[in-house]
């Protein structure tokens, strides 16, 4: 007979499957790719998942130890899933063990059975009386009867002390047996049939353009860029597609950006649907997001709206996927497995022959280029719905004028001039902190973080000095460190300088400030908003916080204080961030009845990229852009992938890349590959950070097959250099940044 060898997946980062025999008493198991079995491995057990079944292994029989318990009757995961973990594991070169760790909730990591959770419901017994002689002096007793009466089917456990049911009653309850306690799984709640909670509103001619477009192609795979101008009414694009789809049965896979969490956006869905929608984003515990997984896997869930890693959520009848504010950086995964869930969220739609919907205002170059190519259609929504109109752009130049705090004297003069109005200001500044360096005016000594290169930053409010590329923060010195003087003073301005500078300006106007340092406290966010919308005058200084999403109808002047990062950057992608996030920002000012103003300080005012997009528009600059990428090779007309490393010792990284570039450059000989270019290593443009020693390793190919084929090559050789061992390396496909 045949040896049954189970090939699994387990949570290790090499790039291969591990051998084990069936568990004891596992005759007549029909095996499949998916279950979840426990596994000895080393001193430790760990769960694995099975992907193949083979009669063969290269580990002699005898060497191999049986798997300890199978965990599942079934595979938890659908194939069309688990065929997706396949291919992001392969396109992203990534091993298939952490790639599923990745994809799936970590309570089914964690062995958690894949049902839908078991809740412990009270219930008053059939019997009971409530002038039941046992509880006359028990009147807290009583009076959880009572509650309990009136919830004939059960009240869960996690409701009581919203129903003020005390635990302890209950107990003495159920040792008198008024009361039980059991464990059943919660009823789904039944589909609904009719999935309007609100009415739609009537659509302009380019929504209903849009919404027919998408509509004739509902069964099978296309791929569609909607380009709507802020505030162009997207969304309600989206939400009637979504209608569409509810009532075709199917259910709807809507990815939204991290920051855009706000409940803003939450509340439009669940406002608009008698839907049973699942949310899966950063702030749903454990439990319940193996509780969405589950229910979308299940189809009881009729919309799953999450952030990235949403993209992985099962779906019984998928029928729609929309990438909201597609162009956003958060899609990408800047650790572990690398991936981009909008470019994931494509390969999905093609698996399931569904449509797909990139929505932004500011799409990336690489759809644009796709649309352009033919790849994606494009739609295109060019006018404000609700008629508010686009905001004028100014570029300020200001080469020669003093900045105050970072804010000119024109500038100064145009929010002096709105907030007369009686209008809100919006104060753009993406840099957090009082400022971004130090300086002994004496000595010349620079706030340098010990453990980067890099400069940290002064933080007033309280009294640090912070690393933000680290995390490193110590005491602000009093007298400089070096010469011991006392003159130390800080350079440039952040948001809390200019808020500091622009309450001096304007005593009689509240300054708020939004960032990442006013807004951690829980609500904070919320409590700035109300005050937002009241309307008053007043001025809001904030990071790109305040570039997504939100609607400020009362804003009328976009101050933005600083583009000049955008353009002279290293990173090649910088201009297009630069660029996106003004019109974003942008988009914020008069989006009601006053038209909105934007003016940007600038000391390369005529810069052809900044003169284009203030004149004509996002469309235009990008078309610029894209030419400029085309006549340099840069992406989307080829293709990249990052090696990188870092070490604690200087010179490590850069050996570890100097072999692996050699390892490259024989297997480009040996297979035959070219259109690929090795560019490097080099260190690292921040080559020291958190301690370490970082370089790269950049390759750069025409096309991306051979690429593909160079690395799936060299990978495992890599694996196996003894130079590795000293380094923490990885590869990054299709890297957004390049640090
Ligand atoms: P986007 O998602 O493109 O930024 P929104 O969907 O948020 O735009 O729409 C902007 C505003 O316009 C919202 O207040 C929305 O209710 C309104 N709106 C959208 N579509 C219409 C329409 N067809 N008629 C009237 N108002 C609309
Ligand atoms: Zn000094
Ligand atoms: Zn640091």
């Amino acid at each position: 007979m045949p040896a049954t060898i189970l090939r699994l997946a387990l949570p290790s980062p090499l790039r291969r499957l591990f051998d084990y025999l069936p568990p004891a008493e596992s005759q007549g198991i029909s095996w499949q790719p998916g279950m979840r079995l426990r596994v000895p491995f080393g001193r430790r057990e760990i769960i694995g998942i099975l992907i193949e079944v083979s009669s063969h292994s290269e580990v002699p029989t005898d060497k191999l130890k049986p798997a300890l318990a199978l965990l599942d009757a079934q595979s938890p995961m659908p194939p069309a899933l688990f065929k997706l973990c396949l291919w992001t594991a392969q396109y992203y070169q990534h091993s298939l063990g952490d790639t599923l760790n990745w994809a799936l909730p970590i309570l089914l990591r964690q062995g958690e059975p894949a049902e839908v959770r078991q809740q412990r419901f009270w219930q008053i017994a059939p019997d009971a009386q409530l002038d039941d002689p046992r509880l006359s002096r028990a009147p807290r007793q009583r009076d959880a009867l009572k509650i309990l009466a009136q919830h004939p089917h059960g009240v869960p456990h996690q409701l009581l002390s919203k129903l003020q049911l005390n635990k302890d009653s209950l107990d003495l309850l159920l040792e008198k047996g008024l009361v039980s306690c059991e464990s059943r799984q919660q009823a789904a709640a039944p589909r609904h049939s009719n999935w309007l909670a609100q009415p739609e509103l009537p659509l302009n001619p380019e929504q209903q353009v849009a919404v027919t477009a998408i509509q004739s192609a509902p069964e099978h795979f296309t791929a569609f860029l909607l380009a709507g101008v802020t505030g162009s009414g997207k969304t309600e694009v989206y939400l009637q597609l979504i209608r569409q789809c509810l009532e075709a049965g199917k259910q709807a896979l809507v990815l939204i950006p991290e920051i855009n969490l706000g409940p803003q956006t939450l509340a439009r869905f669940e406002q608009r649907f008698n839907a049973r929608i699942a949310l899966v984003h950063s702030a749903v515990n454990d439990r319940e997001r193996l509780d969405a997984w589950l229910t979308a896997r299940d189809g009881e869930a009729d919309i799953i709206i999450g952030t990235r890693s949403a993209l992985f959520t099962p779906m019984k009848s998928p029928g729609l996927i929309i990438i909201d504010e597609e162009h956003d950086a958060s899609y990408k995964q800047q650790e572990g497995l690398r991936y981009h869930a909008r470019d994931l969220a494509l390969v999905r739609a093609r698996q399931e022959n569904i449509p797909i919907i990139l929505g932004s205002a500011t799409p990336s170059l690489e759809s644009l280029h796709n649309a352009y190519a033919g790849r994606y259609a494009l739609l295109r929504l060019t006018q404000r719905a609700g008629g508010a109109q686009q905001p004028r752009f100014l570029r300020l130049d200001v080469k020669s004028l003093p900045l105050d705090s970072g804010i000119s004297g024109p500038m100064q003069q145009a929010i002096k001039q709105t907030l007369a109005a009686g209008q809100q200001v919006l104060v753009f500044l993406n840099r957090r902190g009082f400022a971004p360096t130090l300086l002994c005016h004496d000595c010349g000594w620079i706030s340098q973080c010990p453990r980067c290169d890099a400069r940290m930053t002064v933080h007033q409010r309280s009294g640090e000095l912070r690393c933000h590329h680290c995390g490193y923060s110590e005491r602000s010195p009093r007298n400089c460190p070096d010469c011991g003087k006392v003159d130390l003073r800080p350079v440039g301005a952040g948001t809390e300088r200019a808020q500091e500078r622009l309450e001096i300006l304007f005593p009689q106007t509240p300054v708020l400030r939004i960032d990442r340092d006013s807004t951690s406290r829980k609500g904070a966010m919320d409590q700035l908003f109300t005050t937002i919308q009241r309307g008053e005058p007043c001025i809001l200084v904030g990071t790109q916080m305040l570039a997504k999403g939100h609607h400020f109808p009362r804003v009328t002047l976009v101050a933005i204080l600083d583009a000049d990062g955008g353009l002279f950057s290293a990173d090649f992608r910088a201009s297009e961030r630069m660029a996106q996030l003004i019109v974003q920002v942008a988009g914020r000012a008069g989006r009601a009845e006053e038209p909105g103003r934007v003016i940007i300080q600038s000391h390369l005012a005529d810069h052809p990229l900044l003169v284009q997009l203030t004149e004509q528009g996002y469309f235009a600059f990008a078309e610029q852009a894209l030419s400029e990428r085309r006549s340099t090779g840069l992406p989307p007309f080829s293709h990249l992938a990052l090696l990188r490393a870092e070490a604690h010792k200087p010179g490590q990284a850069e050996d570890f890349l100097d072999q692996a570039c050699g390892e490259a450059e024989y297997l480009l000989g040996e297979l035959n590959l070219g259109g690929i270019e090795l560019l490097g290593p080099i260190p690292a443009p921040m080559e020291r950070r958190a301690g370490r020693y970082r370089a790269q390793l950049l390759l750069q190919a025409n096309a991306r097959a051979p690429l593909h084929r160079l690395l799936s090559a060299m990978l495992p050789a890599l694996e196996q250099m003894p130079s590795g061992r000293a380094v923490r390396w990885s590869l990054d496909i299709d890297p957004i940044d390049l640090f």
